[in-house]
């Protein structure tokens, strides 16, 4: 049997193999289950006054060993880092050192409370201070802002210290450029922050058009946001014409940091003229993704733009570390623009990027930087002659290529990516950046080795002959091999279910 017949074997429990369907956890409840076995309560001396729960909650009732199995199976439907190669573009889907996971379980770390008196997390507070000072060593900028918890989050927090840079000169300024090919958290970003956003295009190398800038730069422009290098996977190489002009035009330079990747060790970003910058510690500094969960985005700040940073903030008190609160002119944070946070960062994560930072020091991440560059120009060099590469290379630490080489053959960039999850491999970041045609974009970072790569392309080179070959229904019909097939791309977003509501839900349906 070929494999694209495999699709039509039904199984009357509708598993696959050892991959098995798991429905909700609600849909397990049964009547009289329960995990844990307490003795019943004493008389209780009720103070609720009344307001006291009159009818359970509705939480499912199940065994220990069903809710174990449950998370297990569900665990199993997931694929990540540590399962096989991630090569989603742009999101630099490294390995998260088990060094780093060892680290941030130490009881020190991992129990730590926010409350604490400051006394008492001096530990903590040095470790943060430490981290900071390597984040402005590795980038050449002044100030560093540690508690965005996200590279999104980060991007607020820069526009927000531009914003307030602006208002305190009295400077009302409304336009945010950003770049065709910008990631859509940066005009996402200036929206939220009140910006009206102006598109630059690219020329036709995939750069910024410097003359298309200067045109639209004037005093009505705050901000340009550039990512570089860019998510074409290229150096915006003449960034620093960039910075000049902006800086001509009264205008700061925010740069989207996602791709520090392929600098960190090689290039300072304060060098370069550039204002302020998010660095997402869980793409260059390899702690986890964790599912949207705890990431971690620092935002360095040009002495420009440090005054304005946000609270609380470590700072040297004597001979120890305080958490500043506060506005305070006798600190330095008279201006700050105020708090964006609850607490002043992902601790976790903080752990996890210094236990990198550590292991690695300035000579090694140079080296991560260049294995991760040497590694995406690998990929271009192997498929370059089968796929079609949307710019000449070489390239920096991702690998850009469009659905020109699919031209007339029924597949697209998505049924490509489909069966590339029958080959065992998570899909590539596609149709994203917008400047390309179905675009395939594919970071291989450093933590890949030479084999797992000789892999992946020698996968991408079967499909890609494949496809070429006339072989569309094979790709229309992928995935044969995942728990689940074809996916409604967009149901999700465009009609949350965001809780059981048990027959409700199912009257709806
Ligand atoms: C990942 C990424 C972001 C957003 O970072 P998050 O940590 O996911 O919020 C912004 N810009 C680019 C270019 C990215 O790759």
């Amino acid at each position: 049997m070929t494999m694209n017949q495999s699709h039509e074997i039904e199984t009357s429990s509708g598993h696959r193999g050892l991959d098995l369907a798991e429905p909700l956890i609600f849909e397990l409840d049964g009547p009289g289950r329960c995990g844990v076995d307490l003795p019943e309560p004493g008389p209780i001396n009720n103070r609720l006054g009344g307001l006291e729960r009159q009818a359970p909650i509705g939480l499912p009732g199940l065994s220990e060993p069903q809710v174990v199995r449950h998370f297990v199976r569900l665990s199993r439907n997931n694929f990540a880092i540590d399962a096989g190669l991630y090569p989603l573009g742009s999101c630099t889907m490294k390995h998260n050192p088990r060094l780093n996971e060892k680290l941030a379980r130490l009881p020190g770390f991992a129990d730590l409370h926010p409350m604490q008196p400051i006394e008492t997390v001096q530990g903590a507070l040095e470790l943060i201070d430490t981290l900071a000072a390597w984040l402005l060593a590795l980038t050449g900028m002044s100030a560093v802002a540690m508690s965005p918890a996200a590279g999104a989050h980060g991007e607020l927090c820069g526009l927000m210290c531009i914003r307030a840079a602006l208002e305190a000169k009295g400077d009302a300024r409304e336009v945010v450029l950003v770049p065709s090919s910008a990631h859509g958290t940066n005009p996402a970003t200036a929206a939220i922050c009140g910006y009206r956003i102006e598109q630059l295009p690219a020329d036709d190398r995939g750069r910024v058009d410097l003359s298309a800038l200067r045109e639209k730069l004037g005093p009505h422009v705050a901000a340009i946001m550039l990512t570089n290098p860019s998510t074409c996977g290229l150096f915006e190489n003449e960034i620093i014409e960039i910075a000049q002009a902006v800086h001509d035009a009264g205008a700061y330079f925010y740069c989207d940091g996602a791709n520090f990747n392929a600098l960190v060790g090689k290039v300072r970003p304060g060098d370069l003229g550039i204002d302020c910058m998010h660095l997402n510690l869980h793409k260059t500094f390899s702690t986890p993704h964790g599912g949207g969960g705890p990431g971690s985005g620092p935002v360095v700040l040009a002495a420009t733009l440090a005054p304005f940073a946000p609270l609380p903030m470590v700072q040297r008190s004597g001979d120890g570390l305080m958490l500043v609160e506060q506005k305070s002119a006798a600190r330095g944070t008279a201006a700050s623009f105020g708090r964006l946070k609850g607490f002043h960062g992902q601790m976790g994560m903080f752990v996890r990027a210094l236990a990198f930072i550590l292991s690695h020091g300035a000579d090694g991440l140079r080296q991560v930087s260049e294995d991760a560059v040497l590694n995406a120009n690998y990929v271009v060099a192997r498929l370059q002659d089968l796929l079609s590469l949307s710019f000449p290379g070489p390239c920096m630490h991702e690998a850009l290529f469009d659905d020109r080489f699919l031209k007339d053959t029924g597949v697209s960039t998505l049924d490509f990516a489909k069966a590339m999850i029958d080959e065992g491999f998570h899909p590539m970041t596609m149709y994203f950046p917008l400047v390309v045609s179905g675009a395939i974009l594919i970071e291989p970072t450093e933590s890949e080795s030479k084999d797992s790569l000789d892999q992946f392309i020698a996968s991408m080179r079967h499909l890609a002959e494949r496809a070429q070959r006339g072989d569309a229904d094979y790709f229309t019909s992928a995935p044969h091999l995942a728990p689940f097939r074809r996916l409604n791309e967009t149901q999700a977003a465009r009609h949350p279910v965001l809780r059981w509501q048990g027959e409700l839900q199912a009257a709806a349906e």
